[in-house]
C-alpha cells in the first residue's frame, strides 16, 4: 500500500458548502451569579421548585451545563427570549446510575434531566451545592466563533461521495489522532456547529413526534467539565424544534 498525502485545505474546500459556525466557550475558573453561563456550580432553581434528582439513587444530580439562553451568540427560534437550558446528570460513582436500568445510556434516561428552565422569579439560594461531590465549576463568560465541519461519518450519511475514503479518513484521523490541533471538526465543548461523531451519528428521535432533534451544544470528556464520560467519549445536547420542552443528552465513545 502506498501512502496518500491527502492535504487538508482541498479537503476544507470540498467541505465548503457545509461550514457553519461554532462557539467555543470562553471561561473563567469558580462560579458566579445562579443565572450565569457555567459548567457545574449552582444552578437557576426556581424558588417553587427543588434540585432535579437522580431516577435511581435518588442523590442531587450533578449540574453539568447550564447556558443563560438570554445571552447566547446563537439562537434557536424555539428558545424563549429568557430562560435557562440545563442538564444534570448523576455522577454517583459507587451506582454508576446510567447503566443501571432498561433506560441505560438513554438520550432520556432517568439517571439525569435535561431541561429548559423558564424563570417565574427568583431563585431558590443554596449556601453550598446540594450535590455530593460537586464538580469544578466554571463561568462562561463569553464565546469564540469558529468554523466547524461535518465529521466523516455525517458526511458518509448525508453528503455520501463528497470526500473520497482517503480524505475521509485523513479527517478522521486529524480528529482523534495526535494532530488533534490540525483538526478541522472542533472536537472540544462548543455551541452549534457540528456535532463530533466517534461513530457513526447517533441523533436521536423525538419521543414524542418522532423526527431526528436537533443538536445544540457538545460536552467533550475532560474539557472544560471535569468528567470523563467513557474512554474520551464525547456528549451531546439534543432538541427537538416541534416539541422544544423535550431535550436529550447522550454520549459516544471512540
Ligand atoms: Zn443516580
Ligand atoms: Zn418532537
Amino acid at each position: 500500500m502506498t501512502e496518500v498525502a491527502i492535504d487538508t485545505a482541498e479537503v476544507v474546500a470540498k467541505l465548503a458548502a457545509h461550514k457553519r459556525p461554532a462557539f467555543v466557550p470562553i471561561i473563567e475558573s469558580g462560579d458566579s451569579l445562579q443565572s450565569s453561563s457555567k459548567f457545574s456550580g449552582i444552578a437557576w432553581i426556581n424558588s417553587d421548585e427543588e434540585w432535579p434528582t437522580c431516577g435511581y439513587c435518588n442523590k442531587p444530580l450533578q449540574l453539568f451545563l447550564q447556558l443563560n439562553l438570554s445571552e447566547m451568540p446563537d439562537r434557536r427560534s424555539y428558545w424563549p427570549a429568557t430562560g435557562f437550558l440545563q442538564v444534570f446528570y448523576c455522577t454517583t460513582e459507587d451506582t454508576y446510575c446510567q447503566e443501571a436500568g432498561a433506560d441505560m445510556f438513554s438520550p432520556f434516561g432517568k439517571f439525569q434531566r435535561t431541561r429548559v428552565v423558564t424563570p417565574t422569579g427568583s431563585s431558590r439560594a443554596y449556601e453550598e451545592s446540594p450535590v455530593e461531590i460537586p464538580l469544578p465549576s466554571k463561568t462562561i463568560t463569553g464565546w469564540k466563533e469558529v468554523a466547524d465541519y461535518p465529521a466523516s461519518s455525517e458526511l458518509d450519511l448525508r453528503f455520501e461521495g463528497l470526500l473520497n475514503e482517503e480524505e475521509s479518513t485523513h479527517l478522521f484521523d486529524l480528529a482523534t489522532g495526535f494532530d488533534k490541533d490540525e483538526s478541522i471538526n472542533v472536537i472540544s465543548d462548543k455551541l452549534a456547529g457540528w456535532p463530533m461523531w466517534l461513530q457513526d451519528p447517533g441523533y436521536p428521535d423525538c419521543p414524542e413526534c418522532g423526527e431526528e432533534m436537533d443538536y445544540i451544544f457538545q460536552i467533550a470528556s475532560e474539557d472544560n467539565l471535569d468528567y470523563m464520560f467513557g474512554d474520551c467519549g464525547i456528549a451531546m445536547i439534543f432538541q427537538c424544534k416541534k416539541d422544544p420542552h423535550l431535550l436529550g443528552f447522550s454520549w459516544a465513545g471512540s
